[in-house]
């Protein structure tokens, strides 16, 4: 065991970056499974971050914009706090040397991506934004001694005493090893979602909601496990995780196409390819399941600029053997983003002591059953400002060695094929569209995954989060947001708010559902 007054943050994507500059010079130990800035969706994210810039526009139409997309359960306060404050961050992440994209005057160039009334994404080299902010942070990081980083090291529990964590249990993150307790004053999760918990995902690997699963073991409050968002335009080139056409393609004017060249979102929505998103993935989903092959065409919209504004499109393409300039992109649904998480008050405190959330790993309210694109970066500026800060009124400024980590033998990794069979039945029982069948049918294989593997912490972090997703999805009797049921397909006014729940309740689920398909 270690004992360390360092604040301890796990995870090194965004959240975890900026809380750890935010902290500064309070002392910080960092887990990262990869080499830093390796492995998080953060470095992945191309469309860029939703702030209300340009002099046309105003938080308030952000909010407004963020309360509809959440389908009735976004909690106004929250979208009215987070939109407010999206301006000072882009301008802070600026003056670190973000090179975000700017016009001859200027101005901040916007994206317009799906349900925003305006154009209100700042991005940066087209869709290379999460990749640049990243590396401004990281290089910041870089300069900041009272970071501590420790790469190649995965958080697998929290250790608490009654409803206080106390600690985090970490192990080598590639190779089998024992686990090391880490005692520290506060932990801050920020680790990212769950979507790599599903088959077809645009999630890194390692984005398995594991730390979701570890605070839900440990005790803490979850809330809306069951909005999962589901990206309609994964490309649908065989590569596991699915690369991302980015939103602000269809911003640009691509459109959806099916193999007899229909653009059929026309029929669907008003704002046809530019509906909210769980509307265009279900009937991308729709095309799929029909055999018509959805596809995005940027030919006319964007011809040769497609190659230069969307620099990840294009190098996605050329492996494919895709002429973006010529030819329609094929496209199917990924999981993409998750709504739900642990539950999280407005400085990022989670129902335990101890233990602060921000980043994709959090539930605030600030999504509903719907995430607004580009939302989520935001939300991981936020709330990680907000919680480094209430972490740092809570704790004394101290000083405190760097820490020396040795693993001892032992351990597991997760069994590949349980992890595949897991994936797989999120996909194909808790993806777009669930049923009260499938979903009760998902359970019986979770826990029989469960049982099987219980020895390993990692995937039961898994398995718990699988759980709660699965379970939440059973209980909701309704359609709503990224959360769609074929036996329940109209939203009940009576269910238009959040799901609060803990773990045992979804276990208590996942066995009567077992005992029904038994
Ligand atoms: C392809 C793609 C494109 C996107 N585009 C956009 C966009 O344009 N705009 C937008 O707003 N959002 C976008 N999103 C969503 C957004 O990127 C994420 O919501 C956001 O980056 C989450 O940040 P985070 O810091 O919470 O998590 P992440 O950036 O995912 O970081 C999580 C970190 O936790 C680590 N970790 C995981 N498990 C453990 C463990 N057990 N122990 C220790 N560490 C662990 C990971 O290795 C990683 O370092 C996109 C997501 C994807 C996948």
């Amino acid at each position: 065991m270690i004992r360390t007054d360092r604040i301890v943050i796990v995870g090194a994507g965004l959240g975890a970056l900026y809380a750890a500059l935010e902290l500064a010079p309070r002392p910080v130990l960092m887990i990262s499974p990869e080499a830093l800035g390796d492995g998080a969706s953060s470095a992945w994210a191309q469309g860029g971050v939703a702030a209300a810039m340009a002099a046309s526009d105003s938080p308030e139409a952000h909010a407004t914009d963020t309360v509809k997309a959440g389908a009735g359960t976004v909690d106004a306060e929250v979208a009215a706090m987070v939109t407010r404050v999206a301006r000072d961050h882009i301008l802070d992440l600026t003056s670190l040397g973000t090179p975000f994209d700017r016009d001859d005057k200027g101005g901040y160039v916007m994206s317009r991506e799906a349900a925003h009334s305006a154009a209100r994404v700042v991005r940066v080299q087209g869709d290379q934004a999460g990749k640049q902010i990243m590396e401004t942070l990281i290089a910041a990081l870089r300069d900041t001694p009272s970071v501590q980083v420790i790469e190649g090291a995965l958080a697998t529990r929290l250790e608490s005493e009654g409803d206080r964590v106390t600690g985090v249990w970490i192990t080598s993150a590639h190779t089998p090893s024992g686990e090391v307790l880490i005692e520290a004053p506060a932990v801050l999760l920020a680790g990212g979602g769950s979507g790599g918990l599903y088959a077809h995902t645009t999630n890194p690997p390692r984005i398995r909601g594991q730390v979701i699963g570890m605070a839900a073991r440990a005790g803490a409050l979850m809330a809306d496990p069951e909005f999962v968002q589901f990206h309609p335009t994964g490309f649908d080139i065989g590569e596991d995780p699915a690369p991302l056409a980015t939103e602000a393609l269809r911003g640009e004017g691509a459109v959806l196409i099916n193999k007899a060249g229909e653009r059929f979102m026309l029929n669907v929505h008003p704002d046809a390819e530019l509906a909210p998103r769980d509307i265009v993935a279900r009937a991308i989903f729709a095309e799929t399941q029909a055999g018509n092959r959805p596809m995005l065409d940027t030919c006319a919209a964007l011809g040769a600029r497609v190659l230069t504004m969307f620099p990840s499109v294009a190098e996605t393409c050329a492996r494919a053997g895709i002429d973006p300039v010529a030819d329609p992109i094929p496209v199917a649904v990924a999981a993409h983003y998750h709504m739900g998480g642990i539950a999280a008050n407005q400085a990022g405190r989670t129902s335990l002591g101890g233990l602060w959330v921000c980043g994709e790993a959090s539930s605030t309210g600030l999504h509903g059953a719907n995430r607004l694109a580009s939302n989520g970066l935001l939300e991981a500026l936020v709330y990680a400002r907000n919680a480094a800060g209430d972490i740092a009124g809570t704790l004394p400024l101290t000083e405190a060695a760097p820490v020396t980590i040795r693993f001892p033998d032992g351990g597991s990794t997760p069994d590949p094929d349980a992890v595949a069979d897991l994936r797989q039945t999120m996909t194909t029982h808790v993806g777009v569209r669930r049923t009260a069948t499938g979903l009760k049918t998902a359970l019986a294989t979770i826990a029989r995954l469960e049982a099987d593997h219980a020895h390993d912490p990692s995937f039961l972090n898994m398995t718990s989060t699988a759980t709660l997703i699965a379970a939440a999805a059973l209980a909701r009797e309704e359609s709503r947001g990224g959360h769609w049921r074929d036996d329940f397909p109209n939203a009940n006014p009576d269910l238009a708010h959040r799901t609060l729940i803990h773990l045992p309740d979804a276990l208590a689920i996942r066995a009567a559902a077992a005992k029904d398909t038994a």
